[in-house]
């Protein structure tokens, strides 16, 4: 339909998620959702929120939420900015950060790969950084002095798709190597046992945290996410989402996400859950003669020295079970397995069991 369309749509290369296939016992450990379902205590805030009052617009600057976020980690409610998914609020950090006269976006390799499709979206130079070998970041590949200051550095901590952390140490160096340049830390899957830069934000004016609630929180689909950062970088993403949206949180989410972070005992016990289980499936696919890379995220990251990752991930949906491969260059070789309940764990080793012709 080229002859209808803005110029621009028809060079666009649009994210591709995980697929969502909805069939009866399907095993999806293929988009990180959380295994287990949100707190009660969300699921009953929006039902009492389904009432007559959604004929009227949601609060526009969302304070209840933004304030129970703030005193969940410790910092002023106009330090955490909303957004429909943090999918959301990175758009608009690009939009409204990393557009600077051409000075390059600086992000790994291998990462969240909505941050390659917002850089075409948005027409930001990037310039990626190999990852070492062991599939870390390197510290000091972001900390040496240039010429002209990176618009930008961008990556998850821990990273994805490969589940490594760095250190608030290393985080903090990064941020002191580069006073006049945007660090964004993205911390969808910080819940799972890395250290959160949130902690750092009032001593760095160029720092920018973004949490969602869809991993750790098994609130995928209510769509939240937000960011802390000082109020100077918020207000240009206030201005953005303005010129865009106002109202990007609607009225069942804020009453869910409220609910939700106010439930500190569910939120720790769950997060606990996914972290026992990815020990134990680490521990069971090394002995299945996996390659684990180590994770402290709600997935692993797996090769297997006698088969593709390709062939894995075939055989893996024939049983059944949806698992997520990268065509990517260097990881290509890679499975990233969402860790389910232990049940879910279980499934996915017996049927391995069989593929790998050892049941
Ligand atoms: C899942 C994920 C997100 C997106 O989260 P939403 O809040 O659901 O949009 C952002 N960054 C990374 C690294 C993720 O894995």
């Amino acid at each position: 339909m080229s002859r209808l369309w803005s110029d621009h749509v028809v060079g666009l290369t649009p994210y591709l998620p995980g697929e969502q296939v909805k069939l009866d016992n399907m095993l999806k450990l293929n988009t990180n959702e959380h295994p287990n379902g949100p707190s009660p205590r969300a699921i009953e805030a929006i039902r009492q929120a389904a009432n007559d009052d959604l004929r009227l617009y949601p609060p526009v600057n969302s304070l209840a939420l933004r304030q129970a976020i703030a005193t969940w980690l410790k910092v002023e409610a106009d330090q955490v900015f909303l957004g429909n998914g943090s999918d959301e609020i990175l758009a608009h950090v690009f939009s409204a950060l990393f557009l600077r006269s051409g000075r390059p976006l600086l992000m790994p390799d291998i990462t969240y790969s909505f941050y390659t499709t917002y850089s075409t979206y948005y027409g930001v130079p990037t310039e990626c950084i190999p990852l070492a070998s062991d599939f870390s970041i390197r510290v000091s590949d972001y900390t040496a002095q240039r010429e002209v200051p990176p618009a930008g550095i961008i990556f998850a901590n821990p990273n994805a798709p490969t589940g490594r952390a760095l250190t608030i140490v290393d985080i903090e160096a990064i941020l002191q190597a580069n006073p006049d340049t945007v660090v964004v830390v993205d911390e969808a899957y910080v819940d799972f046992g890395a250290q959160s830069a949130v902690k750092l934000v009032n001593q760095y004016d160029n720092l920018l945290v973004i949490q969602t609630f869809s991993k750790s929180r098994a609130l995928a689909g209510l769509r939240v996410g937000f960011a802390v950062a000082q109020t100077g970088l918020l207000e240009a993403l206030a201005r953005v989402k303005d010129s865009f949206n106002s109202y990007p949180m609607d009225s069942l989410a804020l009453a869910g996400a409220v609910a939700s972070v106010q439930d500190h005992d569910y939120f720790e016990q769950q997060c606990q859950i996914v972290i026992n289980a990815r020990e134990q499936l680490a521990k069971d696919l090394i002995e299945l003669g996996f390659e684990v890379l180590p994770s402290k995220t709600n997935f692993l990251m797996v090769s297997h020295a006698n088969h593709s990752a390709s062939e894995l991930q075939q055989a893996l949906r024939v049983q059944g079970i949806l698992v997520r491969h990268f065509k990517q260059s260097r990881i290509d070789n890679y499975l990233r397995i969402t860790v389910g309940s232990p049940a879910q764990c279980q499934r996915l080793c017996d049927s391995l069991k069989v593929i790998l012709g050892r049941a």
